[in-house]
């Protein structure tokens, strides 16, 4: 077999929507699997919806996902350039090349002239091929070098009967080529329709298989036809699914998040979401679910692609997105951390990050997005802490003596012990015994004034990475604001 060739093909009228994402891994995993090639393709010619800025955000979405590309923007490559718009002279080349094999014709039609001949096939009348169709070579050439506007049009043969679309992923579906009309390729300004620009490009791009949405089924059998009259073996079609809201309903903004960036932004990482993209439609067997990359790029094949659209899981994908903090290791931890702690205004000196690596071990299970991290470890950074107002209420002021007593009598035990969690924990633990009263009760309370929350991470891990004096002012804090 030839070396597999594929391509991810965004038009760049916005940024990377996580659907398109999902379109860019298969892509990528598939050419990784088999050895091939994986190439990037800016669709950008829409001149009016498409932006430098979006072919820059979908370009860094796609390297912060991971997705790496062997020929396109930024890389090159024997094929390029890799814009659309860069390509016209290819599009003019190809229409040449249908003019000359007669799969092309100039067609003069007005819009009013469609517009009839449509309404009188509504009205019942039988389809008629394109007048343009059958007019003679050199009155043609005639009219336009008269200037006569005109488009290109595809001429299929008239026995072409009916276009089957082999698909991996929704098996064969059949079109009659009889009731299509014959596609325009290029438009009266010159410019090449989508649908032919595409099919260009794939067959001068030597692409093997085509991976995308299956919202361009529908194009296909279109395409299918301009193909066969490039002479260009049809590539083998792989149409995903669309990707839904928790709902089932098509996904839009009303779901929330959208675009790769605005999962970026809420604290997702790029392992797990990419982890998850993949799942959507994919496993690579039938149990796993956390795989990385690397095993994704070894497994993936085309073979077991789900029919069904599949539905975005808010929860699975924190879930999944906490697989993924409770291992990644403390460094990694604090790189991930690194935009949120500068947003928040931290510098990241020495102090800072040994203090984030060292509450890892305490977190990890709780930090479901990045962005729980900051709020979460504030108690270790900061020298005060801000107490919350239903904690307060709860632990230090509805049972206020009890509360002041265990503060009290924590500062006292705290003042002289060894700072090391085994000794921090026998003092406090001792008071059970001595104030004879309930786990609750007393840590409760040491917990709010230390860590500011009654939900907190481990009390006396915390503690030992606060310096005592911290801690000792916090307590004695917090025994002012516990009267009853
Ligand atoms: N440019 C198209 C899009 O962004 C993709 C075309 C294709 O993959 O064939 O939807």
């Amino acid at each position: 077999m030839s070396e597999v060739r594929v391509r991810f093909a965004p038009s760049p009228t916005g940024k990377l929507h996580i659907g398109g994402a999902r379109t860019a891994i298969y892509n990528w995993a598939f050419a990784r699997a088999m050895g091939g090639k994986f190439v990037l393709r800016i669709e950008d010619t829409d001149p009016e919806r498409s932006t430098q800025e979006n072919i820059d955000l979908i370009i860094r979405a796609m390297r912060w996902l991971g997705l790496d590309w062997d020929e396109g923007p930024e890389v090159g490559g024997p094929y390029g350039p890799y814009l659309q718009t860069q390509r016209f002279d290819t599009y003019t080349a190809a229409l040449e090349q249908l003019k000359e094999s007669g799969n092309a014709y100039p067609c003069f039609c007005t819009s009013e002239e469609l517009a009839a001949r449509r309404e009188a096939v509504q009205n019942g009348a039988e389809r008629q091929p394109d007048p343009c169709r059958c007019l003679d070579h050199d009155a043609a050439q005639a009219r336009i070098d008269a200037g006569e506007a005109h488009v290109w049009r595809l001429k299929v043969p008239e026995d072409r009967g009916t276009i089957v679309v082999h698909d991996i992923v929704h098996g064969d579906s059949e079109f009659d080529a009889s009731l299509q009309d014959d596609m325009i390729l290029v438009r009266s300004d010159g410019s090449p329709t989508y649908n032919f620009a595409v099919v260009c490009d794939d067959v001068n791009m030597k692409m093997t298989h085509i991976i995308r949405g299956d919202d361009h089924l529908s194009n296909t059998p279109r395409q299918v036809l301009v193909y066969e009259a490039l002479g260009y073996p049809t590539p083998t079609f792989a149409h995903l699914p669309m990707i839904c809201g928790p709902d089932g309903k098509k996904l839009s903004k009303r779901h929330g998040a959208a675009s790769v960036e605005e999962y970026r932004d809420l604290g997702y990482l790029s392992d797990a979401l990419f982890n998850y993209l993949a799942l959507l439609g994919w496993a690579p067997d039938g149990e796993t679910t956390v795989f990385s990359r690397d095993e994704m790029a070894e497994k993936f094949t085309l073979d077991h692609l789900s029919k069904n659209p599949s539905s975005l899981d808010f929860d699975k994908l924190e879930w999944m997105n906490n697989q993924y903090v409770q291992t990644m290791g403390a460094d990694a931890f604090l790189e991930a951390a690194r935009p949120y702690l500068e947003q928040a205004g931290y510098a990241l000196d020495e102090r800072v990050s040994t203090i984030v690596k060292a509450s890892y071990p305490l977190v990890r299970e709780r930090v479901k997005l990045m962005t729980d991290a900051v709020p979460m470890i504030k108690y270790l950074l900061d020298e005060e802490v801000e107490l919350d107002e239903k904690s307060v209420a709860k632990v230090l002021q509805k049972d206020g003596k009890k509360a002041k007593t265990a503060i009290l009598e924590a500062a006292k035990v705290l003042e002289g012990c060894e700072w090391t969690v085994e000794a921090i924990e026998a003092a406090l633990r001792g008071l059970l015994e001595k104030l004879d009263a309930k786990p609750r009760f007393v840590f409760q309370p040491i917990r709010v004034a230390v860590t500011g929350n009654m939900v907190s991470p481990p009390l006396f891990e915390s503690i030992e990475l606060l310096d005592r004096k911290v801690v000792l002012d916090r307590l004695a804090k917090a025994a002012q604001v516990a009267v009853d």
